[in-house]
């Protein structure tokens, strides 16, 4: 396929958090807002001149420093970050939003805030760590509203002046919407069976809408749109399988790359960081304040394992299935980042439960933040590539025997 013409500024502005167009909206005057996961509501860290970027630690090599502060079994991304804090990657930021959503991003957290990763200069900078219910009932709802309204909104209009109203959250939402709505026609063209945009390409684009101001992003989406719209795919498939993935945080082009180099074509993306759920539309209705609608519908429309009674772990199947049949893939890769606490009994459970009871094969893997060069993840998906592909021959030589037998 013809390149696409943005891709090698997207990828640039996956090379470092400090980016292009996070330096110009700085320039600008804009207030940068660093979050880490789906929990902390993203269209609240985007009212006024405010933009979020959602962290990461883009080429991590070593993370020995972060390794003594925390543990090495805690997760590889909260490491990551950490080391890239102390390495005062994240000066740029003017405030903190974390969420208390696991114990390894808890330690992250606490230890950027005592070993002082903000930019000291910053008089008004803040941290804040929010405590987010496990479960979606009203009651969670009322608490989350509790704590974003105090742990974050209070302190980003007392230091910034940033209009917190429910006018500017209704605004906030529209322009979430916005870019939702492209990053979705965008990604229905993985349905097609000859694909006009890879699944690494699709990663990068969405990423991008993840780590920069909204705003900004938006003209290079429409244009990428349109482009595709017309981009004939290549004459021959180089792909075997079509897979969904479905897991823990991912925000690392290679690891798709890795499973496409081996015949597996990436359709679904329902992780952190992926389009599923973070990039999904939010309906707001006249009848109820602005605030309590989005704290509800993070909840609500999470598919985070931290959320365990049995109808959000049913649902979470269902869904795994939906996208599954939704983008006709062969077959699902579950992953987490290795010592995830969180996917490592979603992924044991689930990738059994989708192979044994909804027939969907099912690739169980655990994996370090950057997978790239793993050549044991390497030899894993080759060998479910090569299953998948035995099944589809089985299923199409019984199809022609019976079509056969109808025919005598
Ligand atoms: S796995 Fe859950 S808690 Fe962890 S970053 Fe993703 S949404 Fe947040
Ligand atoms: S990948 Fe898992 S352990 Fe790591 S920060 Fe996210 S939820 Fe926590």
């Amino acid at each position: 396929m013809k390149d696409l013409k943005h891709m090698i500024y997207f990828e640039s502005l996956l090379e470092n958090a400090y980016n292009e167009l996070v330096r110009k909206a700085k320039d600008d005057g804009k207030i940068a807002l660093g979050y880490t996961c789906f929990h902390m509501p993203e269209v609240l860290l985007n009212l006024g001149d405010c933009f979020s970027v959602r962290l990461r630690a883009p080429n991590m090599g070593s993370m020995d420093i972060a390794t003594y502060y925390m543990a090495s079994s805690s997760c590889e991304y909260s490491r990551a970050l950490l080391e890239r804090a102390i390495e005062g990657n994240y000066h740029f930021l003017d405030a903190m939003a974390g969420v208390d959503c696991c114990e390894a991003m808890n330690r992250c957290m606490e230890n950027m805030e005592l070993l002082e990763t903000n930019d000291p200069t910053k008089e008004n900078f803040f941290w804040t760590n929010l405590d987010i219910p496990c479960s979606d009932d009203e009651d969670s709802v009322t608490h989350l509203i509790e704590q974003v309204s105090r742990n974050f909104l209070k302190p980003l209009k007392e230091k910034y002046g940033v209009d917190i109203s429910d006018a500017e959250i209704r605004k906030s939402v529209e322009e979430h919407n916005k870019i939702c709505r492209l990053i979705t026609e965008i990604g229905e063209f993985r349905t097609e069976m000859k694909p006009v945009i890879t699944g690494s390409e699709f990663h990068k684009i969405c990423l991008v809408t993840y780590i920069c101001p909204k705003v900004d992003v938006i003209p290079y989406l429409e244009e990428t749109l349109e482009e595709i719209k017309t981009r004939e795919p290549d004459s021959k498939n180089h792909y075997r399988a079509r897979v969904t993935i479905v897991g823990s945080e991912i925000d690392d082009p290679e690891l798709i790359e890795l499973i496409e180099d081996n015949g597996a074509l990436v359709v679904a993306d329902r992780f952190c960081y992926g389009s599923f759920p973070g990039r999904s539309e939010i309906t707001l209705t006249d009848d109820e304040d602005a605030l309590t609608q989005v704290c509800r519908r993070y909840l609500k429309d999470t598919e985070c394992p931290r959320q365990c009674s049995d109808h959000k772990v049913q649902y979470r199947y269902d869904r795994a299935k939906e996208l599954t049949e939704h983008f006709h893939a062969d077959g699902i890769i579950y992953e987490q980042m290795k010592f995830c606490t969180y996917w490592s009994f979603e992924r044991t459970l689930a990738s059994h439960v989708l192979q044994n009871e909804y027939g969907i094969p099912a690739l169980s893997i655990d994996r370090p933040y950057r997978s790239g060069t793993s050549g044991q993840l390497r030899t894993r998906v080759q060998a479910f590539v090569e299953s998948l592909e035995i099944k589809m021959i089985k299923a199409r030589k019984e199809e022609k025997e019976k079509t056969k037998k109808g025919d005598e």
